[in-house]
């Protein structure tokens, strides 16, 4: 066992000590005996026990064992929204989307605090809770997710969400409620899924999810269609998506996208388009009103019928970075780039969907990245030393057109003038001529993406 004498040494060189013999300890898998012979080294607290806030706390652990960490988390189980709309089309069910934090608090040393945060104050570095816990800091940080801001729509509301026109978008009984919909629809009948406004979480998500859907109709229920309706007039991912639907449901490419993608790869215009049909805001398809009874979604172009409909309303950061004063005007919170440190509160970092990081996109691979680089910055901070200012972050969203089909965006990125940029050029997307064996790797990149990501994160 590693043991050094700090009467001898300076805190800083104590602490230089204690992190390069941790770094070898913790991969050796024995960072707990390391943290029993060492003092605390500070106390971080997380709040939110999401993507982010896991991450963040397992590998502060990892980089110093003699750190005490505590997330608090209102959930026992975690519902990973990533994969989440794998419920819909039963390649997973509600009991594979729950994660465990027994992992982080078993190998990790990573303590927990399941209940909900309620404020902090900044001067006595305490986060309080409903529980009446008060807990002290020398670090806090935050990555509370988003809420759904569902009283955009007229005739929309949580309440409706929770019983007749579902989001699921934070996954729960919601995701349960639509796969239930969506399994049980009539044959021949029509799903409309409502698409957000910029920014949002999961950039390819919602295309994902009516891509997984017309797979599934086209096996059980044949003449069902499905009609994308969307504020915007395209995505990230949207020519390798758009190509993958043009393949598998008979899409036919909107008249730019066919002109555009045709030097890459043959574009194919059916003589009979398929089910699935994708409405841009150019065309109308921004969302105005639901009416929950008629199951009836108004748009600025028409009023469509439908037997199922999914809005994934326009977003902001989770409420608990509201309640503790970290958003700004436009509901997201700023931050340092270099270290996520809240423009707002020192010694408060912000992560994950919540925060403003520029070109970076809404993602659990982002979230986690910018987990790993916080840690890292209030290890080198604690110890006194100064963080990296030009840390690398990464991306990488991986999607499904079909249980087959993959494709996926990949990005680094840096600072440039003070902003998060992409640092890798043109190079982003599975080619648009990628071969069939490319496509389908691209699938099993995805499924094996989903398992090692969350021993990422959570184990
Ligand atoms: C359908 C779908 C598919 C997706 N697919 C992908 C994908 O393929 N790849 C990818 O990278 N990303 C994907 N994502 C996005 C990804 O899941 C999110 O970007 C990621 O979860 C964000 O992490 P976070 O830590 O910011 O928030 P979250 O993971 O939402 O965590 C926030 C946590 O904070 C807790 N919390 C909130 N308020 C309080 C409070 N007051 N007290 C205590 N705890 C609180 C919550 O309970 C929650 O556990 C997908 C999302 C969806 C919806």
């Amino acid at each position: 066992m590693n043991s050094v004498n700090t009467s001898h040494v300076s805190r800083r060189d104590w602490l230089q000590h204690v992190l390069q013999a941790t770094a070898g300890a913790s991969l050796l898998g024995s960072p707990l005996g390391l943290m029993a012979a060492t003092p605390a080294a500070g106390h971080v607290v997380v709040l939110g026990g999401g993507v982010g806030g896991a991450t963040a706390a397992k590998y502060l652990k990892l980089m110093n064992p003699a750190l005490k960490v505590t997330v608090i988390e209102k959930n026992r189980t975690y519902i990973r929204p990533y994969g989440s709309s794998e419920v819909l089309n039963r390649h997973a069910t509600m009991g594979e989307l729950n994660v465990s934090y027994d992992k982080l608090a078993r190998n990790y040393g990573v303590n927990f605090v399941f209940d909900t945060v309620t404020g902090f104050d900044p001067q006595a570095h305490t986060v309080s809770t409903a529980g009446g816990r008060k807990l002290r800091y020398d670090r806090l940080i935050v990555s509370p997710g988003i809420q759904l801001m569902y009283s955009a729509y007229a005739g929309y509301s949580e309440q409706v969400a929770n019983s007749r026109v579902p989001s699921g978008w934070i996954p729960g009984a919601q995701t349960a409620l639509l796969a239930k919909q969506l399994q049980g629809m009539r044959q021949g009948g029509t799903f409309v899924l409502a698409a957000p406004p910029n920014p949002y979480r999961c950039p390819p998500g919602p295309y994902e999810r009516a891509a997984l859907m017309a797979e599934w109709f086209a096996k059980h229920n044949p003449r069902a269609k499905v009609i994308i309706v969307d504020p915007k007039d395209s995505f990230v991912t949207d020519e390798t998506m758009l190509l993958g639907w043009n393949r598998l449901y008979n899409f036919n490419l909107p008249d730019d996208y066919a002109k555009k993608m045709s030097s890459q790869v043959e574009v194919t215009q059916h003589a009979t388009a398929g089910n699935l049909t994708w409405v841009r805001g150019k065309d109308g398809g921004r969302t105005l009103k639901v009416d929950a009874k008629a199951m009836r979604i108004s748009t600025e172009a028409e009023d469509i019928k439908a037997d199922v409909i999914n809005v994934i309303p326009p977003m902001k950061a989770g409420q608990l970075a509201f309640t503790l004063g970290l958003t700004d005007g436009t509901g997201w919170c700023p931050v340092h780039r270099h270290n996520f440190a809240s423009t707002l509160h020192p010694h408060v970092h912000v992560i994950g969907d919540a925060s403003v990081a520029d070109a970076m996109p809404k993602s659990g691979f982002s979230a986690n990245t910018q987990a790993k680089v916080v840690a890292r910055a209030i290890i080198e901070e604690l110890a006194g030393r100064t963080p990296d200012a030009n840390p690398v972050w990464e991306n990488t969203c991986y999607a499904l057109a079909g249980k087959d089909y993959g494709l996926f965006v990949a990005d680094v990125f840096r600072l440039k003038d003070g902003k998060i940029t992409r640092d890798n050029g043109t190079e982003r997307y599975l080619p648009l001529n990628a071969t069939p064996a490319q496509i389908k790797l691209g699938a099993r990149y995805q499924q094996a993406w989903l398992r090692t990501f969350t021993e990422d994160c959570f184990a």
